[in-house]
């Protein structure tokens, strides 16, 4: 788990930078709707920097790293670490409590430097965490812990949340520092963490940074859900936010994940793949170089021309004897040295003889190729030379008499030069000895240096028996290398690749930089990083429309409302006509209109006749739908611009504008017939006894209806069911 994770740590801090970019932008819609709270702008600053501080830690990461950009990183980290705590410092004094001034931050920023001149850029790091990064996840969970206290609800809870979630952040990235050389980041540090949990320090701040930004939004959510009046239309926005907004980006940030996994995954096989490939090719390269060495040490062992020069013959001997070694030396590719060596070890003959390090007369009896190959068999041997200190690989081959005995040997060396010339061609690739000592290399710092520890009793050996060159036992690794392993090289990760070339125990190894693999890995975070953006901006926008949408719903659900009062205000409730109310406020903006443009005004005023009997004789509610259904009829009988009320009990007035008296009366008698022949159910039928009247200058509205109502009862005093108009002349009191 802590080495899976050890790899992932690319990806965290990508979400880790995600997380506070968003903490930023919540912080902004948060202002919006709280310009007078908390100093918001600072906690969006804060977030929007630390996020791209942990976006340039992925780059440091991914591409590479360099000292000017370390100390760009660190400067953008402790200025938004500022930025948190110059946060805490103003929300503090703007909830009323005390907090020290401005001028604390010069002693901070002082003791960074100071650290970073001491102790260097990790020591800096770890200071300005102490300085900074501590008091201000701690000092802003203090602020809103505070305002907490003046809260209620799920604003509350979400505001002790944002404030447990910075305190806690506060203590991951300012008290967890870098490793540094004093107390206490010499024992509390990244390293000692991962080691002891097996997480990645990143790794529990990202998590936090995510609390944090989701707590910081939920808590936004209830600030602007507790400016809108329905509490279900907040809670269909908040489910609706929440339900969608963390299952759409935690489901991204998942499937980015595996994006990056696949595409460092093919990139990682590739890179194994290029190693394997590059091992086997070199492998053979040498094998063919070894093997026509080993041929042509034999075939001149066994030629007859060499035996003579061994076996006392004399000056035309060795002439035949050198022929032999010039030809054998042209057939191993010219490059090398061919020789021929007695029993004593002593060179009797050989190629190149003009040179002026020729080997002519010199003993080489403690070489192990000459002790392997007297004792009987072919032999080979890396070695340096002896005289020339060039490196090479020796063939070789015992010379036999016609009676089988070992006369001397025969010898080949070969120059490894094209070998090493083809190691050059692949970056970090050596050949190394059984004991692990660099023999070839692409690096030519790494020549002659041990890669592994040896034992004491090994280096002494090696170093007698001049084997190598300078030996340096420095090893740059813990243990040997394992083929298809992790190696750290250099300061970096390094994936091993080990080939053995069948001499022996001598191996080609390869270390490839995983670069590529970080570079697809960053290609998918990239990939991921826009779709999130897009996913934001689109949610974002969903959910300003819901906003405005629920917004909208509730301004119509008012006007309904208050067009529902209005109508329960203006009319009768039994029977859906107007009320008296109504009827007041119609009739004087009627009387007003008639009077100023001189158009006609009438007034209609009816009562049910004998309506007591009805009631005694089939019950009140049969009484009640006689009025409703008389209602309908007349309703459905009169104009648009008419006004039909219910003036009382069982009286009811249609204020007629636009109509004279003439015409009311005609309307009057229109309705006395309808409502007589109409057969009511249970009752059976009713009459009604109308009076009619017209306004006429000077009219008030008691005049006039006093009017319509002595006209009615005069129908009523008549004979009732039917219509009396009643019209004073002009001038005359009503
Ligand atoms: P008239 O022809 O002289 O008008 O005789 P009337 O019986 O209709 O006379 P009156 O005005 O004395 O009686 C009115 C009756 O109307 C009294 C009351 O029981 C009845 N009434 C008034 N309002 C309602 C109502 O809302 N529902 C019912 N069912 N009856 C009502
Ligand atoms: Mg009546
Ligand atoms: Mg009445």
């Amino acid at each position: 788990m802590a080495e899976f994770l050890g790899t992932q740590l690319d990806y965290i801090f990508f979400f880790y930078g995600l997380a506070f970019i968003l903490l930023g932008a919540v912080c902004f819609t948060i202002k919006n709707h709280d310009p007078a709270g908390l100093p918001w702008t600072l906690l969006a600053a804060f977030g929007i920097a630390h996020g791209v501080n942990e976006w340039l830690d992925l780059l440091a990461l991914s591409i590479g790293d360099a000292p000017a950009f370390a100390l760009l990183r660190l400067a953008v980290m402790a200025a938004s670490y500022v930025l948190l705590l110059e946060f805490a410092r103003l929300g503090v004094i703007r909830l009323g409590g005390k907090a020290p001034g401005r001028w604390i931050y010069g002693p901070l920023v002082l003791s960074i430097a100071l650290g970073g001149v001491i102790g260097g850029l990790n020591s800096a790091n770890a200071v300005a965490r102490y300085a900074l990064g501590l008091p201000g996840g701690m000092g802003a969970g203090l602020a809103f812990a505070v305002l907490s206290r003046r809260l209620a609800g799920s604003e509350r809870r979400w505001a002790v949340s944002v404030g447990a979630a910075l305190a806690l952040y506060g203590i991951a990235a300012g008290a967890i520092v870098p490793p540094a050389p004093f107390w206490p980041a010499a024992v509390l540090n990244h390293d000692a963490f991962f080691r002891a949990t097996g997480i990645p320090i990143q790794l529990l701040r990202g998590l936090l940074a995510c609390w944090m930004a989701f707590s910081l939004w939920a808590f936004g959510q209830q600030k602007i859900l507790l400016a809108m009046v329905s509490s279900v239309y907040a809670g269909k926005l908040y489910n609706r936010s929440v339900l969608t907004f963390v299952p759409v980006l935690v489901g991204l940030l998942g499937l980015g994940w595996g994006l990056a996994e696949y595409l460092g995954r093919t990139a990682q096989q590739q890179m194994q793949h290029d190693a394997m490939d590059s091992l086997s090719l070199l492998a053979s390269r040498l094998r063919i170089e070894t093997t026509t060495a080993d041929d042509v040490a034999r075939s001149m062992a066994e030629s007859p021309w060499v035996l003579p020069v061994l076996t006392g013959g004399g000056e035309h001997a060795r002439d035949e004897a050198n022929m032999v070694a010039d030809l054998s030396n042209g057939a191993a590719g010219g490059d090398g040295i061919a020789y021929l060596m007695d029993g004593s070890g002593t060179v009797l003959a050989s190629s190149n003889r003009w040179k002026s390090d020729s080997l002519m007369g010199k003993n080489y009896s403690f070489r192990p190729y000459f002790q392997q190959a007297i004792a009987g068999g072919a032999a080979y041997y890396y070695a340096l030379g002896v005289t020339t200190g060039e490196r090479g690989y020796y063939a070789s081959h015992p010379v036999r008499d016609k009676a089988g005995r070992i006369a001397g040997v025969a010898v080949i060396k070969k120059p490894l030069d094209p070998i090493e010339a083809d190691l050059g061609r692949v970056e970090h690739s050596f050949l190394i000895a059984p004991q692990g000592v660099v023999f070839l290399a692409s690096d030519s710092d790494m020549l002659f240096k041990t890669l592994w520890p040896l034992p004491a009793e090994t280096q002494l050996t090696l170093t007698r028996s001049r084997q190598f060159g300078d030996l340096r036992y420095a090893p740059l690794l813990e243990q040997e290398i394992v083929d298809g392993s992790w190696i750290v090289f250099k300061g970096e990760r390094h994936y091993a690749g080990r080939h053995y070339t069948g001499h022996d125990g001598w191996s080609f190894v390869v270390l490839k930089t995983p670069r590529a693999v970080a570079a697809r890995r960053l290609f998918g975070i990239t990939i991921t990083l826009l779709f999130a953006v897009l996913t934001v901006i689109y949610l974002m926008g969903m959910e300003r429309l819901l906003h405005d949408k629920i917004a909208l719903e509730q301004q119509l659900e008012l006007k309904e409302r208050a067009r529902k009062l209005d109508l329960q205000a203006t009319t009768d409730p039994l029977t859906g006509v107007f009320n008296r109310l109504k009827f007041n406020q119609e009739l004087a903006a009627e009387m007003d209109r008639s009077a100023r443009y001189k158009t006609p005004l009438a007034l209609v005023m009816y009562d049910i006749d004998h309506f007591k009997a009805v009631n005694d004789t089939h019950g009140h509610h049969a009484g009640d739908q006689v009025l409703t259904g008389m209602c309908r009829i007349v309703a459905g009988h009169i104009r648009q611009t008419d006004v039909l009320t219910r003036w009382g009990g069982e009286e009811f007035m249609i204020l007629a504008p636009n109509c004279d008296g003439r015409q009311a009366f005609e309307l009057a008698e229109k309705l006395r017939r309808l409502i007589e022949q109409f057969v009511f159910a249970k009752v059976g039928t009713v009459t009604c006894s109308f009076g009619v009247t017209q306004f006429q200058d000077g009219d008030t509205a008691e005049t006039l209806t006093s009017r319509a109502d002595t006209a009615m009862y005069a129908a009523k005093r008549n004979g009732r069911n039917r219509v009396v108009r009643y019209e004073p002349a002009p001038g005359q009191p009503s």
